[in-house]
């Protein structure tokens, strides 16, 4: 069974439940103003059908986009080509920010290789381990494997640099020191650009709390003025405006990604290149990775 059949189930039984929910809390609100000794039982009836109503309107609303195929594509494709071009250019000081070992190849990679390919230096920072992931008997165990895999990928991509943080994962909006670390690196790498998560337009439904965390440090990093300005290519974006073509680089971006064993087992990460397809299609680029992009604030 393919996963959006079993999508769409999912999304059945949450608007039975929304229907349920709404019904009851109108027969519920009609009986409110009965007085038999039953009127605390009604309110908190009428709170818990509420409560229902808007769980499942939430729950729909995130899940729109896995259960209609629906990706958020660029409205002007030709803006959107012209906004990808300037992180292909050489010589740049581009640094990534991600939160899971495979995030920086799964989302950018194709960009990635491009600029290495056109002489850019790349700082790659893992915040955590993933040692929450799929693939191993314990957290201590995956840890050392996904640093393992990182590095592997780092080695067929040829990025200058990767820099792990250890913060646990999961716990990257709990991470005092995030912030600090995060613009210790940029002081030292004094990045052109700089490529992380949206946390301002996260793309539904895989909104990750650890990619947002990520997203959210960058951004603040910047309003507060604690480093110096860099063009933000925000990934995972609801409203990307630029396209990258990453054509002739997507056979490196999955070798990438078919070193993160763990995570991707069998499939080695086609989903991505899938999706870069249809991305591209978008475009008029066979392969493509899109980018909310941000200009130094002024
Ligand atoms: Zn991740």
């Amino acid at each position: 069974m393919s996963w959006r059949i079993l999508a769409w189930i999912a999304g059945g039984i949450v608007v039975i439940m929304l229907v349920g929910s709404l019904r009851l809390a109108v027969a519920t609100l009609k009986s409110l103003s009965k007085r038999d000794g039953r009127q605390g039982w009604r309110a908190l009836r009428l709170l818990l059908s509420l409560f229902g109503v808007l769980l499942g309107t939430y729950s729909l609303w995130f899940a729109w986009p896995m259960l209609t195929g629906r990706r958020p594509m660029p409205k002007n494709p030709a803006l959107a080509r012209a906004l990808g071009e300037p992180i292909t250019r050489s010589g740049l000081s581009i640094m990534v920010v991600v939160a899971h070992p495979d995030d920086a190849e799964w989302y950018c990679g194709g960009t990635v290789a491009r600029a290495l390919g056109a002489g850019s230096r790349v700082t790659v920072v893992v915040a955590t381990d993933g040692e929450r992931g799929r693939g191993a008997p314990d957290p201590e165990t995956l840890s050392v494997i996904r640093r393992k895999e990182q590095e592997e990928a780092a080695r067929i991509m040829g990025y200058t640099r990767v820099v792990f943080l250890g913060i646990p994962d999961r716990g990257v909006s709990r991470a005092r020191d995030l912030k600090a670390r995060v613009a210790a690196l940029w002081d030292e790498v004094k990045p052109d650009a700089v490529l992380t998560f949206d946390a301002a337009f996260p793309a539904r439904p895989y909104i990750h709390p650890d990619h947002q965390a990520v997203g959210r440090a960058v951004l603040k990093l910047l309003a507060e003025k604690r480093v110096q300005p860099a063009v933000l290519y925000l990934f995972s974006s609801s409203s990307p405006d630029a396209a990258v073509d990453i054509t002739t680089f997507v056979e490196r971006k999955l070798a990438a990604l078919q070193a993160h064993r763990t995570q991707f087992g069998m499939t080695g990460g086609r989903g991505a290149i899938e999706q870069n397809h249809a991305s591209g299609k978008a475009v008029n680029f066979t392969y493509a990775e899109l980018f909310r992009v941000v200009s130094p604030l002024p």
